[in-house]
């Protein structure tokens, strides 16, 4: 099950374009959530609900940055790839990434066998 190299070859400007796109848009959004955070930084309102409130909203904004720099650098870490000529190649094993998984999934750096199978003992060597 070797996918042809032409195939790769012909979705790579396709990847390249849609992980640029999620680059911008991930980096735009972190922005904006650190934006946001630092709002929130000043004095705490005086009133106890509206603290309570302030300090929630401040570990949302907490949560969904950490998300989107995860993401972000996961994005970041297949444009290189894709750079180096390696992209579509797992990480792990190095084999080829099925390509409906890399359509599903254009920064995926793992192929489908590699991610869901990280526990030992699956019966696959
Ligand atoms: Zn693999």
């Amino acid at each position: 099950m070797t996918p042809s190299p032409a195939t790769a070859a012909q979705n790579l400007p396709k990847a390249r374009t849609v992980l640029r796109g999620r680059r911008a848009e991930l980096a735009e959004r972190l922005v904006r959530i650190q934006r946001d955070r630092q709002r929130q930084e000043q004095p705490l309102s005086a009133d106890f609900s509206e603290q309570a409130t302030e300090r929630e909203n401040d570990e949302v904004l907490d949560r969904l940055a950490e998300a989107t720099a995860a993401e972000l650098r996961q994005v970041s870490h297949a444009i290189e790839k894709l750079d180096a000529g390696l992209y579509g190649l797992c990480e792990i094993c190095g084999e080829e990434i099925a390509g409906a998984r890399l359509a599903a999934l254009p920064d995926a750096t793992t192929c489908q066998d590699c991610a869901s199978d990280r526990k030992p003992g699956n019966g696959r060597s």
